[in-house]
């Protein structure tokens, strides 16, 4: 089959195109340019990409840009969406517009084109956990949306573009009959296969190299690449699935993870405490992995993944 996977250079994407070109799959990847070297040599050299993997120029804010690729494509995964929460002075353009117009940008290059069977969308678990309803005792899982009003008010710009993105998803899917599945992965960590430094990698490299005193006081899931360009590949080839899928491993505090690292790692110079001293320690809550383990995913432990970050970020020579 051929697939279409946007914003291809991504952490995640780069994992998904490799693991698409090794099941045999045709894969339309859009890149927003495709002369930078940086974005797109690392594709090319993935086995099966001499024959099975093309390039193309696509930017979410541009309407219409995706039509062309996407049409005569059986599946579509769109992952592009600006991922950072630091230095945003302008919410609505440096996020929430790429998020929501652009996810709309490219249903609607999918409802227009009759090959597409299933479009699978990377969403997150920001847009599932962030609620006032959460306390401990209770498990979170896919009935759960992050409420909008709360992101505003705690300025989580990130997560709002995500939250948003996916309801307006929801919303033109149903409308237009398109067969759609949401991925809501954690903090997503695991070897880089891309020349550079995403964000959710960026937040290990700031743990291990001295560069900040204290770790958020915030309790998170994390999850595995691999894990998760596997779980958007499971939820599109297989027939029945439907709805959204919470992807994480264990939900742990950044100081359990500190010192995790601390322990694999003494030599590094990972921060002792949270940066908020004041208040009391976010708790550890509970969320369900239990659909895509359904799937017949299992989900890699969170101390293998760190040790596969920190090579990797040290292959790269960010460390
Ligand atoms: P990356 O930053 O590595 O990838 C994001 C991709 O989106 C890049 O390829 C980027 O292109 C592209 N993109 C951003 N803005 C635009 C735009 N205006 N037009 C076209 N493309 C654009 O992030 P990740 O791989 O981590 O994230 C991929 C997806 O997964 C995102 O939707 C993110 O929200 C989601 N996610 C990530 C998590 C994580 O922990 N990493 C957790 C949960 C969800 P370019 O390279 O040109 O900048």
């Amino acid at each position: 089959g051929t697939v279409c996977v946007t914003g291809a250079s991504g952490f995640i994407a780069s994992w998904l195109v490799k693991l698409l070109l090794e099941r045999g799959y045709v894969v339309r990847a859009t890149v927003r340019d495709v002369a930078k070297y940086e974005k797109t040599a690392h594709l090319r050299q993935l086995p099966g990409a001499n024959e099975r993997l093309q390039l193309f120029e696509a930017e979410l804010l541009v309407e219409g840009s995706f039509d062309v690729i996407v049409k005569g494509c059986d599946g579509v995964f769109h992952t592009a969406s600006p991922v950072f929460n630091r230095n945003v002075t302008d919410p609505q353009a440096q996020l929430i517009d790429p998020a929501v117009k652009g996810t709309l940008n490219i249903l609607r290059a999918c409802a227009n084109a009759t090959s597409v069977k299933k479009v699978v969308v990377t969403s997150s678990a920001a847009a599932v956990v962030y609620n006032r309803l959460r306390k401990v005792g209770v498990v979170v899982d896919e009935t759960w949306f992050s409420d909008p009003d709360f992101l505003t008010e705690v300025q989580n710009w990130y997560a709002l573009s995500k939250t948003l993105a996916e309801q307006a998803a929801w919303k033109f899917a149903k409308k237009n009959g398109i067969n759609m599945v949401t991925i809501h992965p954690a903090m997503v960590i695991g070897a880089l296969l891309q020349p550079t430094l995403n964000a959710s990698a960026e937040v290990i490299l700031q743990l291990v190299k001295g560069s900040i005193e204290t770790y958020p006081n915030a309790s998170l899931g994390w999850v595995g690449v691999k894990d998760t360009a596997e779980a958007h590949i499971l939820a599109y080839e297989e027939p029945t699935t439907s709805g959204r899928y919470l992807c994480l491993g264990r939900i742990f505090h950044y100081g359990d993870i500190a010192n995790i690292l601390k322990n694999i790692y003494p030599d590094y110079p990972i921060p002792i405490k949270y940066n908020d001293e004041s208040s009391p320690r976010v708790p550890v809550y509970q969320a369900s992995n239990e659909r895509l383990q359904k799937l017949g995913l299992k989900f890699q432990q969170v101390e293998e993944l760190l040790v596969e970050t920190i090579g990797s970020l040290k292959e790269h020579k960010f460390l």
